[in-house]
């Protein structure tokens, strides 16, 4: 009954959900806050009558909002289910492997293997400097490649490519094929690089609304590039689905788009209480990565990731570890509030 390629897939697999409330969620990197106020306002006063039709395919008006935050024009801004799914189309879109490997960084975000193993499209992992920081330099040595993605800030070490590297990268990497920066995580303190899209037509700058802007839950995830290449992600797209956002996730995501106000103050109380989290864990003797996302990557000299996962869980509190050499010592703790990471420091405390 199966194909052979569905046999041949590993899945990535996302971090727990647990629908029971009692824990401590620090483990997918989700915005602890709850999302604009004015989404409230919308959802009560709602006309369900507009759920009888589908959804824009053009996305209009939401790309219209976009681009009007980042000053760019509606051409230059794609709408997907998550920015997953954008990501998956892009990889569709601009990679293959008759032109070489795809790079990226050797601790990174895992669904890209994943997305390469679905499309067929080989990859070379770029190794990391000693202080788990990208160094555009290895990026360099393999002309052979069909394109670059890398998150920027890096996940899971939450470390910043300044922009200025991004530039450098940009300026010496082959412009006729793509790079992608993975912006997930750019609103907690990095500069992005869609300021950049008019000048390198071969870059592509994808984002999210389930971090800064709370809103994991409707799917909603964009890119913002040059024209030609949002041209063939919607070719991509309508070879798929015409209609991978729904009308209500698109509403919601064009009034969180214009309520700068509150994200700002949202990504403020992140970014405190991230500083907070770093400075104690390190007083009391971690290894703690520099973060700019909204969640911090950090080691107890001696005592492997999985045994402190398993320990906080007890005391309900999820962290996310990851069973990989390299990176096996280190947990990943998402900002929660306040309460939540001064909870979390005291389990630390009275357990390790
Ligand atoms: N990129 C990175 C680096 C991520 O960590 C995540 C979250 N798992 C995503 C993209 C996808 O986010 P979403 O699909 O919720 O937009």
């Amino acid at each position: 009954m199966f194909s052979k390629k569905m046999k041949n897939l590993v899945p990535y697999v996302p971090g727990e959900q647990p629908q029971d409330q009692g824990y401590i969620k620090l483990n997918t990197n989700e915005n602890p806050y709850p999302p604009s106020p004015r989404i409230d306002k919308f959802l009560q006063t709602f006309n369900t009558k507009k759920l009888r039709l589908y959804p824009d395919p053009l996305f209009l008006e939401l790309r219209e909002a976009i681009a009007e935050k980042y000053k760019i024009k509606k051409d230059q801004v794609f709408i997907g289910n998550g920015s997953d799914e954008v990501l998956a189309f892009s990889f569709y879109a601009f990679f293959d492997r008759s032109r070489g490997k795809l790079m990226f960084p050797e601790f990174t975000y895992s669904f890209y293997p994943v997305y390469c193993d679905l499309f067929n499209i080989n990859y070379q992992k770029i190794p990391l400097t000693t202080d788990f920081s990208i160094d555009i330099k290895n990026f360099l040595h393999n002309t052979e490649s069909c394109g670059i993605i890398l998150p920027n800030p890096n996940a899971p070490t939450g470390i910043l490519l300044p922009l200025k590297k991004v530039r450098d990268l940009l300026d010496r990497y082959i412009d006729n094929r793509v790079i992608i920066i993975d912006e997930a995580y750019i609103d907690f303190g990095g500069e992005s690089a869609v300021s950049l899209i008019d000048k390198y037509k071969n870059l592509l700058v994808i984002q999210t609304f389930s971090k800064s802007r709370s809103l994991a839950g409707i799917r909603i995830g964009f890119a913002m590039g040059d024209k030609a290449l949002i041209d063939a992600l919607f070719v991509v797209k309508d070879s798929f689905n015409s209609y991978p956002a729904n009308t209500l996730s698109l509403e919601i995501a064009k009034l969180a788009i214009s309520d700068i106000k509150y994200s700002d103050s949202v990504i403020k109380n992140i970014i405190k209480t991230r500083e907070k989290l770093s400075d104690t864990l390190k007083h009391i003797g971690w290894n703690v990565l520099p973060s700019t996302a909204n969640f911090v990557f950090a080691e107890k000299l001696g005592i492997a990731g999985e045994k402190i996962y398993l320990k906080l869980k007890e005391k309900g509190v999820l962290v996310r570890y990851f069973n990989k050499p390299g990176i096996n010592n280190f947990i990943r703790i998402t900002i929660g509030t306040e309460y939540e990471i001064d909870v979390l420091i005291k389990k630390i405390k009275a357990c390790f």
